[in-house]
């Protein structure tokens, strides 16, 4: 066996703040983007429950997608239980 040591002789691991992604607009990688119907939203939140970016948002009382942080993986699509999330081609 070779050496042991114990906990307290480990170097501290390094670590990450939480939050960064709010500091990078990942708008600019979509090649789709979501395009939500109005009429067929309930309003669930289930999109920005899966979105893994900070680009679902509320604003009043309606559910909105800030384009500036939206990737278009189209996660949100997939998951909306209505299918009231559109992906359309991104325009160049
Ligand atoms: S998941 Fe669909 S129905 Fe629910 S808030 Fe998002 S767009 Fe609206
Ligand atoms: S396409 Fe992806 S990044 Fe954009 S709002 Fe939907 S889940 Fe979020």
């Amino acid at each position: 066996m070779g050496t042991s040591v114990t906990w307290r002789e480990i170097d501290l691991g390094g670590s990450v703040a939480g939050g960064t992604s709010e500091n990078y607009k990942t708008g600019n990688w979509r090649v789709e983007r979501p395009v939500i119907d109005y009429g067929k939203c309930v309003k669930c939140l289930i999109c920005w429950l899966y979105c893994p970016e900070p680009a679902i948002v509320r604003r009043g009382n309606e559910v909105r997608v800030d384009y500036d942080y939206c990737k278009g993986c189209g996660i949100c699509a997939e998951e909306c239980p209505v299918k009231a999330i559109s992906m359309v081609p991104e325009e160049v």
